[in-house]
């Protein structure tokens, strides 16, 4: 194809995790509902293959969310793209059953998201970093498609594509403390294991960890685990590790109907939902790894051994390099008595802000609409407001926690959600090709066969 005819679909994915990946199934098992309902697809990912969160795939991890959570499941629980299915073709079914668990590995996890990848690879370009999204230039008043520009990787040239419909799904930002920069011995969480396996760890004989959260407590777990002769600092702001509240009454706040219940309720009811329930996921650690940290801490105590060090109501307010070392300036404690740290290593697991589309959308952010916060006007179905002369689709997974509530960052709802938003995409193209207005559906629903 040449340049000056690009290639056009439906739909074209921006990103390529589990949230794009759940989409490009659920469009998938549209078609078998009819020719009318087929719609074709392209998905571009800048990671040269799949990976979910690689550099947290540390050994025993476990998922927080239950497997029947999985890519589809909620949405049609006959899909052959399920994780039971997935342990079915591993021939590991029974044994996983015996296990008795709902919580998997997140490396098992990361393997039925290859597995089920796989199945919809002649849709993934990997190597293909979408850099601009924009109207078409010269196009009709009425903009009913999209342009987006793709920058090549070594083995394929860049190129533009155009879209009638562009979900982005690029996920969630690393948050660093303020003012400190990345290196080789600062790291933040999203980059560990790739940052680790660069040292030689023998040399590291002090590591630090800032955070309370579970990629936080979760790190400082295993580098005491991997480096035996190294003392593990843990920076944390609060007084200890909270605990995740995944009972089951405030789980309810992950379900589908919760978020109706969010998208339709008044500012009185979505702040409850953060008041009372941001103990589900913020800042929060799972009970095994918290009970997991303190038992090492005691049993070293018991033997007369200081190594792994808390440091609690302590804040990072500078980093610095001093020759091979990193020297961290805290406040320490209530009265803030300021100190130096100086470690082989720093771990910044510091959390993330949330997707920011703001960036890809350069000029056609002015056609977007946005709340009195200054915040993207969201429908129900994931699709941003824009003003009427625009009638191609922007429709985002992710950043729409103030619109749509927790699940927006998470793989609770994906498979419901990337439901609506294939039953919104075809409803809306059937709408186009019957010559009826555009009607954007409020609920579409969750099972599409
Ligand atoms: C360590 C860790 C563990 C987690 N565990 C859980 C869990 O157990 N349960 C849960 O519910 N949530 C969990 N989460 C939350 C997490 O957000 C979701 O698991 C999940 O990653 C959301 O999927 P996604 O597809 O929306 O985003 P991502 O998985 O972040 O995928 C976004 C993709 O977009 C690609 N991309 C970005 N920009 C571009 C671009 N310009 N062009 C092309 N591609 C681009 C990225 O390379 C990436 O592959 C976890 C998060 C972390 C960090």
């Amino acid at each position: 194809m040449s340049q000056r005819e690009p290639e056009i679909h439906d739909v074209v994915g921006v990103g390529f995790g589990p949230s794009n990946l759940s989409l490009a199934i659920a469009l998938q098992e549209c078609r078998t509902s009819g020719p009318d309902q087929e719609v074709s697809a392209l998905f571009l990912e800048r990671q040269p293959s799949f990976g979910w969160h690689r550099n947290m795939l540390l050994p025993s991890a476990t998922m927080q969310i239950s497997f029947l959570k999985d890519l589809v499941t909620f949405r049609n629980p006959t899909s052959s793209f399920s994780f039971v299915a997935f342990l079915h073709a591993s021939g590991r079914l029974p044994r996983f059953v015996n296990n008795q668990d709902f919580f998997p590995t997140r490396e098992e996890f990361h393997q039925y998201l290859e597995w089920a990848q796989a199945r919809v690879a002649d849709r993934v370009e990997y190597g293909s970093e979408v850099r601009s999204i924009r109207l078409v230039p010269g196009g009709a008043p009425e903009a009913d498609r999209l342009r987006l520009d793709v920058a090549g990787s070594a083995r394929r040239a860049g190129r533009v594509v155009e879209a009638r419909n562009v979900v982005v799904s690029t996920g969630l930002v690393p948050n660093m403390p303020e003012g400190t920069e990345r290196d080789e011995r600062v790291w933040h969480s999203s980059e560990f294991l790739e940052k680790y396996r660069r040292t030689d760890p023998p040399k590291l004989r002090r590591v630090a960890v800032v955070g309370a959260g579970q990629s936080a407590a979760e790190i400082t777990r295993f580098l005491y685990d991997e480096l035996p002769h190294a003392e593990v600092y843990s920076v944390i702001p609060s007084y200890g590790y909270s605990v995740a509240d995944d009972t089951p009454f405030a789980n309810q706040v992950f379900d589908p109907g919760a978020v109706d219940d969010y998208y339709f309720g008044t500012e009185q009811t979505r702040e409850a939902f953060w008041r009372y329930h941001r103990n589900t996921n913020y800042s929060v650690v799972d009970d095994e790894v918290i009970r997991d940290l303190y038992r090492r801490a005691y049993d070293d105590e018991v033997r007369g051994v200081e190594r792994l060090r808390f440091l609690n109501l302590t804040r990072v307010t500078g980093v610095k390099r001093v020759g091979a070392e990193t020297r961290v300036s805290l406040q320490v404690g209530p009265d803030a008595e300021v100190r130096e740290l100086d470690c082989d290593a720093l771990v910044c697991a510091t959390g993330y802000r949330g997707m920011e589309p703001t960036g890809l959308l350069g000029d056609l952010d002015r056609h977007c609409l946005r709340d009195g916060a200054g915040r993207y006007r969201i429908e129900r179905d994931y699709r941003v407001v824009t003003d009427p002369e625009l009638t191609c689709g922007i429709y985002l997974q992710g950043g729409t926690e103030h619109s749509h509530g927790l699940t927006s960052s998470l793989l609770s709802n994906i498979a419901v959600r990337s439901g609506e938003i294939a039953g919104s995409i075809v409803a809306r193209r059937a709408g186009r090709n019957a010559g009826r207005p555009v009607a954007v559906p409020v609920e579409v629903g969750g099972d599409l066969h």
